[in-house]
């Protein structure tokens, strides 16, 4: 796939999911806005890359760096081509554990932070086109335990997508979204064990994904490839989801 002067957004680029598509985007030829809660991580993503990554210090949560964000890049580098919404963040806990400042939490950072990024980045990208891939989560297709609130903003991600794209569509815009199964980040390395373990263990393919196995799934939707594709979810968890 060729990204040669296409400019993409990508958040939570300081680890995992988030990392491996920044680095296959600016492999491609794209120039990639690198952005996330941790810098350093950013940086690192950044110095990896063999092309261009610029790494930027965003909080998904805050609606007014959300829009600085989006004036900066406007006024450097133009209206983006792609925008990746990968920045998450889960706990597992029981539902019945859960206080009103963790759900409020899974919701700003899981679900919000993708539908503000979303919103800020559209205006700009209305006049040429362009590509929104959003990262929902098996959990949000068929549910998980331990995750029930973080589930329902992934959930919401998945309707948010496909009525977003549905409202674009007519700019030739695209939306979509990746469900990843259990994948070997630090986002899933911070789970019990019991619980890692009995993951894998369901897997039909019995093993994690590799956070380039899900990017792979990302940088399809956000290609020329997938012109013809939109309110789609795609599920990269080795067969763990089958679901219509
Ligand atoms: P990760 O923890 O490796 O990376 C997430 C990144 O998001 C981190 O760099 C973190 O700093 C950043 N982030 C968190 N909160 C943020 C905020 N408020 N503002 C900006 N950046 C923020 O996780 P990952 O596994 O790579 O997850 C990527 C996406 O995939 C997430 O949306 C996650 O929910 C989803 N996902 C992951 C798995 C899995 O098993 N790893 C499974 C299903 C879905």
């Amino acid at each position: 796939m060729d990204f040669t002067g296409k400019l993409a957004v990508v958040t939570g680029v300081a680890s995992g999911i988030g990392r491996a598509v920044a680095l296959e985007l600016a492999a491609a030829g794209a120039t990639v806005i690198a952005a996330d809660r941790d810098l350093d991580g950013a940086k690192r993503t950044a110095e990896l890359a063999t092309g261009a990554i610029e790494p930027h210090f965003l909080d998904v949560t805050d609606p007014a760096a959300v829009l600085a964000l989006r004036e900066d890049v406007v006024a450097r580098h133009g209206a983006p081509n792609v925008l990746v919404n990968a920045a998450g963040w889960d706990r597992i806990a029981p539902f019945l554990d859960g206080d009103e400042e963790f759900w409020h939490a899974l919701v700003e950072i899981n679900y919000l932070g993708q539908v503000r990024m979303t919103k800020a980045m559209l205006e700009p990208m209305l006049a040429d086109g362009g590509r929104i891939v959003n990262l929902a989560s098996d959990a949000g297709r068929v549910g998980s335990s331990g995750e029930s609130v973080y589930a329902g903003a992934k959930g919401g991600v998945i309707a948010f997508t496909k009525s977003v794209a549905r409202e674009v569509a007519r700019h030739g815009i695209t939306v979509n979204c990746v469900c990843p199964g259990p994948t070997d980040t630090p986002l899933f390395a911070a789970q019990p064990e019991k619980i890692r373990l009995a993951l894998v263990k369901a897997i039909p393919l019995r093993r994690l994904a590799t956070p380039e196995e899900v990017a792979a799934a990302v940088t399809f939707f956000a290609s020329d490839r997938a012109a013809f594709v939109t309110g789609q979810v795609l599920s990269v968890s080795g067969g763990l989801t089958m679901a219509g």
